[in-house]
């Protein structure tokens, strides 16, 4: 269900832009849908059912929306994993670098030690994959935390971009709910892969 409606909205409201890059800002990561974000947390909560979750783990900004109703679904906490110019490491936080798909820039990531635990299990949630590097990026928070990556919730991915196919491979459980296999600018068609 959540899939159908949300391969139909891309169809609809997406627009393909130059570089790779698909917009779907006016229902999922500027103006939310906020019922199709609940759909698509319940569809994550049913596809993880059989996970012991206890954090749902996003980065900021665009994921932050779509994890918090994905964390309700659970009943567990969301963090989001801050982009900060430059770290004071003080030893209270894990870090990491993200280079940043849309923006072209690498960040350095963060999340407070107090918030994210070797007792913790947990559900990584994102807008997008392309590359993959921002899912590296939380992975390496997660393992950096002693925690277990239990699963990963991705919105959109768009596999001609082969992220998802490599995490896939190094054996992580990955539900896209859209898989795009190709876009066009000139035509603004979308291929989903079924
Ligand atoms: P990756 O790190 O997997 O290369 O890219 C994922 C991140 O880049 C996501 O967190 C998302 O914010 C951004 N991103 C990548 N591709 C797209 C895209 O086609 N459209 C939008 N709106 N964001 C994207």
């Amino acid at each position: 269900m959540a899939v159908e409606l949300l391969e139909e909205r891309i169809r609809r409201d997406g627009v393909v832009k130059e570089g790779n890059v698909l917009k779907v800002d006016s229902f999922l990561n500027h103006q939310l849908d906020v019922a199709l974000l609940d759909e698509m947390g319940a569809e994550w909560k049913r596809l993880f059912a059989d996970r012991p979750i206890t954090k749902v783990l996003t980065i900021e900004a665009s994921g932050i929306g779509i994890a918090a109703i994905v964390a309700r679904h659970f009943g567990v906490p969301v963090v989001f994993a801050k982009k900060a110019q430059s770290v004071n490491l003080d030893g209270e936080m894990y870090t990491t670098k993200i280079e940043s798909f849309t923006h072209k820039r690498v960040f350095d990531v963060i999340v407070a030690k107090k918030f994210l635990g070797p007792e913790d299990h947990v559900l990584i949630i994102d807008d997008f994959l392309a590359n993959g590097c921002a899912l590296n990026g939380l992975i390496e928070i997660v393992e950096e935390a002693g925690a277990t990556v239990e699963g990963i919730g991705i919105a959109v991915e768009k596999g001609f971009q082969g992220g998802g196919d490599a995490l896939r491979e190094r054996g992580y459980r990955l539900e896209s709910l859209a898989i795009v296999e190709s876009m066009d600018a000139d035509s603004g068609e979308i291929v989903f892969r079924s």
